[in-house]
C-alpha cells in the first residue's frame, strides 16, 4: 500500500468565503501515483470545513445566508466563546454544521464522483493562513 500527505494552504481576503478545490485534491492524485484507493480532505482549523456539494453560485449563496441564520456573527456578545477576546464562536459553529472533512474514493486514478459532487474548503474566519490536509492510501 502507497500512501500520501500534502498540505493545501489558503489564505482568504474575507472572513467567510467557499473556495472550489477539486482541481487541487485531483493534483494531489495525480502526484501520489496512487490509482486505486481513498483520499481523506480534512480543514485543520476549527474554524473551517471541507465539504462536497454542486459548484454552483446560487447555493453558496443560500448556504451563506442560512449559516448566518443558524450562527449569526453579530453580536458578537452573544457568545460566551467571546468573552475570551475572540469574536470567532459564529465560525466554530458554522464549521461544526458545514463538516470538516471528506472521503472520496479513487478509481482508476480519478475521483469517484457522482454527477455534480465537487470539493469545498469552507472558511469562516479568514484574513489569515490556514491549512487543508490531503491524506490519500492505496495502491
Ligand atoms: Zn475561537
Amino acid at each position: 500500500m502507497k500512501s500520501y500527505r500534502k498540505e493545501l494552504w489558503f489564505q482568504v481576503p474575507t472572513r467567510r468565503e467557499f473556495v472550489h478545490i477539486t482541481p487541487q485534491v485531483e493534483e494531489c492524485i495525480r502526484e501520489s501515483g496512487i490509482t486505486n484507493g481513498l483520499v481523506l480532505v480534512n480543514a485543520m482549523h476549527i474554524t473551517a470545513s471541507v465539504f462536497i456539494n454542486d459548484n454552483e453560485y446560487g447555493l453558496h449563496h443560500d448556504y451563506e445566508k442560512w449559516l448566518e441564520t443558524l450562527a449569526p456573527h453579530a453580536p458578537i456578545q452573544q457568545y460566551r466563546h467571546n468573552d475570551t477576546g475572540e469574536d470567532n464562536a459564529d465560525a466554530h459553529l458554522k464549521r461544526q454544521i458545514m463538516g470538516r472533512e471528506v472521503v472520496v474514493a479513487i478509481t482508476d486514478g480519478h475521483l469517484d464522483f457522482g454527477t455534480w459532487e465537487r470539493i469545498f474548503y469552507g472558511e469562516f474566519d479568514g484574513r489569515r493562513r490556514k491549512r487543508v490536509l490531503v491524506k490519500i492510501i492505496g495502491e
